[in-house]
């Protein structure tokens, strides 16, 4: 199995706070890698170091065929940051759609601003994705009219749109009323089915369980334990693990 993302002996520090402690993991191209762990635990920030929306203090950070090395102080040139992340899309809790642009602008921005591509391609390859997340018919519609519901499959398709390498999403349910979160899932796993590497840091373990290739708990900064869904969820042998699965589940 080759990796899309490796991280190798990763810190995270702000100030004297130790949030991420010699993080060593690997998401492996056409995969599911599913994150869980406590609030606080530093998943967020684990992800968020992933396309670097936070710098690693120490360690290496391997995303598709670009390597960074970080150690404190030393600040990463911006063009390499901005390069990595482009090999990323990022799903986020609070959807973050521009309320101002209608969906399919939403879709269209970062195609014509970063990857430079003409209005036409972009509103084409804008179109595709809204089809696939089953939103077609509110390509004019402004965020506000949209349910939560919607308005993440439209985070999933904005995100897809500057072709990722990689998806990363935080938590991209936890923000929806219970009856919404189903149709997102659908098209996470849909999306997982065609291939696309995902990293994925969720609460739902019946959908972690499913569309999980390995599983990934984190606790105070700490990766405590990994392997298939059916080892970490299901037939858990590790006692914090234990704890955790039975405070949410
Ligand atoms: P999780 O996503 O698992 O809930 P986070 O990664 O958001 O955890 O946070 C882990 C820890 O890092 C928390 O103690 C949080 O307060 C701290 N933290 C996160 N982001 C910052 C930041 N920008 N500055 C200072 N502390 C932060
Ligand atoms: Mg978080």
């Amino acid at each position: 199995m080759t990796a899309m993302i490796e991280m190798k002996n990763v810190q995270k520090l702000f100030g004297p706070h130790h949030v991420l402690k010699d993080i060593n993991l690997s998401a492996e191209r056409g995969k599911v890698l599913v994150i869980i762990g406590p609030s606080g635990s530093g998943k967020s920030t684990l992800l968020r170091c992933m396309n670097l929306l936070e710098m690693p203090t120490e360690g290496s950070l391997t995303v598709g065929d670009i390597r960074m090395e970080f150690h404190d102080g030393n600040k990463p040139k911006r063009d390499q940051v901005l390069t990595l992340r482009r090999q990323t899309g990022m799903v986020f809790q609070s959807y973050n759609l521009f309320p101002h642009m209608t969906v399919l602008a939403n879709v269209m921005e970062a195609q014509v601003i970063v990857l430079k591509r003409s209005i036409e391609e972009a509103r084409k390859r804008a179109t595709e994705l809204l089809r696939k997340v089953g939103l077609a018919d509110k390509a004019n519609a402004y965020p506000s009219q949209l349910s939560g519901g919607q308005q993440q499959r439209v985070g999933i398709a904005r995100a897809m749109a500057v072709d990722p390498k990689v998806l990363l999403f935080d938590e991209p349910t936890s923000a929806l009323d219970p009856e919404l979160v189903g149709e997102v899932l659908k098209v996470i796993q849909e999306l997982a089915a065609e291939g696309m590497t995902m990293v994925i840091v969720t609460h739902e373990m019946k959908f972690a369980s499913q569309v999980a290739d390995k599983v990934i708990m984190v606790d105070e900064g700490c990766i405590i334990a990994e392997g298939t869904p059916e080892e970490i969820i299901q037939n858990p042998a590790h006692e914090r693990v234990r704890s955790f699965l039975s405070r949410i589940t």
